[in-house]
């Protein structure tokens, strides 16, 4: 029996880890949910999954829920109840599902209770890498990603030696506005961002789609999870998002993984690696598919992509910015504050005030994080 908890179980990561659940009631045991503010949506999942734990945004919200609660669940609320959920269940495996760097101490604190860790919230490896894979390497705790390109690589590296790996290459759909030009971004909308081509995902990572941060951030995430220097990690728009991401090796040999997009089979092989269980998602008949697409990715068409491997290769403090400065912007773009091309100035303008620490500790990361939310706000 795999026991698991689920941070952000009410999130599109979330409901679909869920939905892997269902479909395995035999094998997996639901030990901790946290929600944010979803409390209907939380509260029907206690009904189906009997978790021991449950945490929810506020305490305000847990007072809401707490009569409606069965005997046996205990209800914890706010950042401490988050790391509840993450540290203080029986579960082997933590899914990280909530968006942003907020997810960073609830992940740091699954990791030093031995948790193996389902990783969807690439912005916690993004905002402190070293700080997250050196303590889950002293833990010997492991980190399966379920971002899609992510779980491509682990499973294109199955077996292999770090040595042999030439290149990473990442695909990318190109998000909601592939086919526009520059001039044709300035007065899209809300609604028109958040219609994603291939895959239906939360709000915040369908901007970063559009914008291109997402991969930026994935590349972020994959050097991490690899250990691979920048100049060797490659973006390619493919926009039928069929190959998920592929590897080369020193002798020219590319191993791919491929699949109809559907977070379902990433989201269950990092909860039962290395097994693969049946999954519902649809399979792929490339013979349907008759053709695949494949181009150079455009930097001057997606600035922020240009601007995340710079702040990759910066380290430090550098990928705290931009990931704390895309957050705010995306935030103010979603609340109809700001228009979408604002975004990436806003990423830009706060990147470049600020001054870089190098190899920093958790606290410089937290007031990095901290301050460069405060000037994105306000630009
Ligand atoms: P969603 O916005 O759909 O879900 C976010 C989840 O976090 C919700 O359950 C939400 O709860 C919860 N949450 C928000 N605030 C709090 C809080 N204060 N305390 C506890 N939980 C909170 O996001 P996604 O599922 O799309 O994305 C999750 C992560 O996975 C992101 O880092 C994203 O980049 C990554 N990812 C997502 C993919 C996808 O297909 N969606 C693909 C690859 C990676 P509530 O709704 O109840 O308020
Ligand atoms: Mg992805």
């Amino acid at each position: 029996m795999k026991k698991i908890s689920v941070l952000g179980s009410t999130g599109s990561i979330g409901t679909q880890t869920m939905d892997v659940a269902r479909l395995h009631p035999e094998q997996i045991q639901i030990e901790g949910l946290a929600a944010g503010s979803n409390t209907d949506l939380l509260l029907q999942q206690v009904k189906e999954f009997a978790p021991r734990k449950v945490s929810v945004a506020t305490k305000e919200l847990a007072e809401r829920i707490r009569h409606e609660l069965p005997a046996g669940t205990e209800l914890y609320y706010g950042r401490e109840g988050l790391i509840e959920i993450a540290a203080g269940t029986e579960a082997d495996t933590v899914v990280t599902a909530v968006v942003g760097s907020m997810g960073l101490p609830s992940t740091l604190a699954a990791i030093d209770a031995g948790k193996t860790i389902g990783l969807a919230n690439k912005e916690t490896l993004v905002t402190a890498g070293h700080i997250v894979t050196a303590r889950a390497a002293a833990k010997g705790v492991k980190l399966l990603p379920i971002d899609s390109e992510h779980s491509a690589i682990f499973q294109c590296l199955n077996g292999e030696r770090y040595e042999d790996i030439e290149r990473i290459t990442l695909t990318a759909s190109g998000g909601s506005f592939r086919d526009y030009r520059r001039d044709q971004l300035i007065n899209v909308t809300v609604e028109d961002a958040l219609k994603h081509p291939n895959w239906s995902m939360g709000a915040k990572i369908t901007i970063d789609s559009a914008t291109m941060v997402n991969k930026g951030l994935e590349v972020m995430e994959a050097h991490w999870l690899y250990h691979i220097p920048y100049d060797r990690i490659s973006v390619l728009l493919h926009p039928e998002s069929i190959i998920h991401s592929y590897v080369e090796f020193r002798d020219s040999s590319i191993i791919a993984q491929l699949g109809n997009p559907d977070m379902r089979v990433p989201i269950q092989y990092a909860l039962t690696y290395p097994e693969r269980w049946t999954s519902p998602a649809p399979r792929l008949s490339l013979a349907e598919a008759g053709k695949l697409h494949f181009s150079e990715m455009d930097f001057e068409r997606f600035p922020c992509l240009r601007l995340a491997y710079e702040c990759g290769k910066m380290g430090g403090t550098a990928p705290t910015v931009f990931n704390a400065a895309n957050e705010i912007a995306v935030a103010r773009f979603l609340g109809g504050e700001i228009s979408f091309l604002r975004i990436e100035e806003i990423i830009e303008q706060v990147v470049e005030r600020h001054v870089n620490i190098s190899n920093p500790e958790l606290g410089a990361i937290e007031e990095a994080d901290a301050l460069a939310r405060e000037v994105a706000l306000h630009l």
